[in-house]
């Protein structure tokens, strides 16, 4: 990107927002270019690769306009070969996270929007243009600016899962789930909500048996996720306890937990299991801003008007989950993308930026 180029519109994330925001800006002919995020290791472990949270999820059943049904045929016609070859085969009836992300990414494609695989480091919203610095070096200008950089994984903070990370210790079950070392062994997930329920019910496909650590007495996840969970066989919910410490050794990663009781006078538990999955809500991306906009105490971003994707600064628009502790949901993301292409269109035509 020339340093003498400033462009319309950047958005920054490739998560549902991205793209739902890439589609209408693209349509309303803004020529947006999306920086989509590095594929790197670091953004791996992070859990913040291109395509966001719904490409670490399995199977997607409450996203408009996708009932059940054989999409194989559908994602060939749609897909460019090179895209559809990296991607897993078509299962089961309903559309998967990586599928629709790869049809959002498509759809936005098809429309002329340009993608940079890389991340935004840093940026300078202090004067017009704004600056842009992506990790591959150099800078973009843009008038207008969408953040839809989403959030991800907490982990527990406990020494012991940082030094089994990657070996037995993981905050995606559908990444690495079915990798050799989980397959018919005993595993813990942590958790109570929707995440958790789901990475359990998935990983019950695999594992012998699914110990799913919650520290309250009841779950936090909708009713129709908190049923499965108690009608699969392969899953006991362990009520009012803790992960205390991951147990393992470096010749097989992995090998137990030490659980506590959450409750006065409970005891502590030892289980033998293969794998540790952390499914305990997640942290909006927004370290990179620098403290530039103006973000809530849990560090979403905050729109300064109701109902309006504006943030502190004029010009710069958030969409998704990166300003969204509420809904959290694939579709609003969608919605909040689009909604955040139309005000960044208004706010261009007035002759701003
Ligand atoms: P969440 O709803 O915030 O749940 C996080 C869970 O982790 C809670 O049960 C919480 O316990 C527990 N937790 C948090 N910090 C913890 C800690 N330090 N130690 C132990 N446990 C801890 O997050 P989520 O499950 O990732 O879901 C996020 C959003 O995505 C939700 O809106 C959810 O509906 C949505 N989602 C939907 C689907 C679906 O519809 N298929 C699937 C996945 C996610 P407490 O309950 O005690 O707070």
């Amino acid at each position: 990107m020339s340093a003498a180029t400033v462009e319309n519109l950047v958005i920054i994330g490739s998560g549902p927002a991205g793209w739902s925001a890439a589609t209408y800006a693209a349509r309303a002919q803004l020529q947006p270019l999306v920086y989509e995020g590095a594929i790197s290791e670091k953004n791996r472990m992070a859990g913040t690769l291109p395509l966001g949270q719904l490409a670490l999820t399995s199977e997607v059943e409450n996203y408009a306009g996708f009932p059940h049904g054989n999409l194989g045929g559908f994602l060939d016609s749609a897909l460019p070969k090179e895209r559809r070859m990296m991607m897993a085969p078509h299962e089961g009836q309903g559309v998967t996270g990586p599928e629709l992300m790869e049809l959002m990414r498509q759809q936005a494609l098809n429309f002329g929007t340009r993608i940079i695989t890389d991340d935004i480091l840093k940026v300078d919203f202090s004067k017009r243009p704004f600056t842009l610095f992506p990790a591959e070096g150099g800078e973009v200008k843009a008038k207008c600016v969408i953040v839809a950089t989403g959030a991800s994984a907490n982990w527990l903070g406990l020494p012991s899962e940082e030094r089994f990370k990657n070996r037995g210790v993981s905050a995606c079950a559908v990444c690495d789930g079915a990798l050799p070392r989980f397959r018919n062994k005993p595993l813990v997930v942590v958790g109570g909500g929707d995440s958790a329920v789901e990475e359990a019910t998935y990983l019950a496909k695999f594992a012998s048996t699914v110990h799913l650590v919650h520290r309250r007495d009841a779950l936090r996840a909708s009713k129709i996720m908190a049923q499965r969970a108690f009608d699969d066989p392969k899953i006991t919910i362990h009520f009012n306890t803790a992960l205390a410490e991951v147990l393992g050794d470096d010749t097989n990663g992995v090998t137990g937990v030490r659980l506590e009781s959450t409750t006065a006078g409970g005891s502590a538990t030892t289980l033998d299991v293969a794998g540790v999955f952390l499914a305990i809500g997640h942290t909006p991306n927004t370290a990179f801003l620098d403290g530039q906009l103006e973000l809530t105490p849990k560090k979403y971003i905050v729109w300064k008007k109701h109902f309006r994707t504006e943030t502190s600064v004029e010009g710069v628009f958030a969409a998704g989950d990166v300003a969204d502790d509420y809904y959290r949901q694939a579709i609003s993301a969608a919605g909040t993308g689009c909604m955040s292409a139309l005000d960044a269109e208004r706010w261009l035509a007035h002759g701003h930026g």
